[in-house]
């Protein structure tokens, strides 16, 4: 399997064949890429640029400027940072972080279509993301292979239309939402046509990485589809719900999108308390239901995230003594041969 970089491609970004550029698309080609242009933006030492800039190989630095806007300048130790700045520890070889720890090159159904679980069937959209997290689990995923246009699509939906046993579809990635609106209309306009779907589900973090990407355009082919929405979100701390982030995420709620969240437990960045009892409350208040707490799957350059299982059963423990029973997620592992996650608490 190739470290493919998951930049989004030229293809990626003139797809769709519509005239305008939208606003959320300039911002995603202006992404910061060079880790000396953010180590002056958050007034950081230079030193700080070099390691990163040794650090990269086949997965580089690419943020946004929304997220970026919600860091801390001259903390090197911010929450939001440490998950996209490469550092020199992710060269580190550690026995048991792999390139493939959850076996999906095991359960391709057709070229780009996944099934795990029983109900539901998981399309990669694309390999591109608008950041890129540095504990991803999808950073070896081999990309490159995966369906670029909708006739490509064609042996996915076959496959989906002939298994009545399935009832949703979520689009995943990398990121669904860094395709453009014209090409995922198209795609959930196929997907509805299927009469056994019922429901249709993003995992996406670009309303809290990119906000402006809950656009217009979006919100009409994802609530005016015949499949019920939900959208399962991916925050990590308290400080990345930003006012722009809000309104987003209220957009989505009033029009009846079910709003979830799903974030990982990363050593110095969410595992404290603290850090969690402030997701979970602010996410309450913002009409997202805290889903999954994830522990880290053990990926290949990501092993210096890693929190131990105990640590994340005391937390949930004490998070269940002070919030409502609707503001714990659950701690979850992944496991290749589990017919769902596996809970832990
Ligand atoms: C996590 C995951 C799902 C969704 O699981 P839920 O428990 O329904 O959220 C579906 N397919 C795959 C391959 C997954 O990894
Ligand atoms: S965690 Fe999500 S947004 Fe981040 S790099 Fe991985 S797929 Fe992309």
């Amino acid at each position: 399997m190739s470290r493919k970089s998951a930049v989004p491609t030229q293809h990626d970004l003139t797809g769709g064949g519509l005239g305008n550029d939208p606003a959320w698309r300039q911002e995603l080609r202006c992404a910061i890429r060079d880790p000396y242009e953010l180590c002056r933006r958050l007034r950081l030492p230079e030193a700080v640029a070099d390691e990163s800039a040794a650090a990269v190989d086949g997965f580089p630095l690419f943020v946004t400027e929304s997220y970026v806007s919600a860091m801390r300048p001259g903390d090197v130790d911010d929450p939001l940072l440490r998950q996209v700045l490469p550092r020199r520890q992710e060269k580190d070889p550690t026995p048991g972080f792999i390139q493939d720890p959850l076996a999906e090159s095991t359960v391709q159904l057709r070229s780009g279509l996944l099934q795990k679980y029983h109900g539901r069937a998981l399309l990669i959209v694309t390999g591109a993301c608008a950041v890129h997290c540095r504990y991803c689990f999808r950073r070896h995923y081999p990309y490159a292979e995966s369906p670029k246009t909708i006739t490509d699509w064609e042996p996915a939906l076959q496959r989906l239309a002939s298994d009545a046993s399935i009832h949703e579809v979520i689009l995943s990635g990398g990121d669904p939402l860094t395709v453009v609106d014209g090409r995922l209309a198209q795609l959930a306009t196929q997907l509805a046509a299927i009469p056994h779907l019922e429901r249709l589900r993003i995992h996406s973090r670009l309303p809290i990485v990119l906000p402006s990407r809950v656009c217009k355009e979006f919100l009409t082919w994802f609530c005016s589809n015949r499949l019920k929405p939900v959208m399962v979100i991916h925050a990590n701390h308290s400080h990345e719900l930003t006012g722009e982030v809000a309104v987003a995420l209220e957009s989505l709620s009033q029009r009846g999108v079910m709003l979830l969240n799903q974030a990982v437990l990363l050593a110095g960045v969410n595992d404290t308390f603290d850090t969690q009892r402030e997701l979970c409350e602010r996410l309450v208040m913002l009409g997202v239901t805290p889903y999954y707490l994830h522990l880290l799957d053990p990926v290949a350059g990501s092993a210096h995230f890693d929190v131990s299982e105990a640590k994340g059963k005391a937390i949930i423990d004490e998070l269940r003594t002070m919030l409502p029973g609707y503001a714990v997620p659950r701690l979850v592992r992944e496991e290749p041969q589990s017919p769902s996650k596996t809970v832990i608490r």
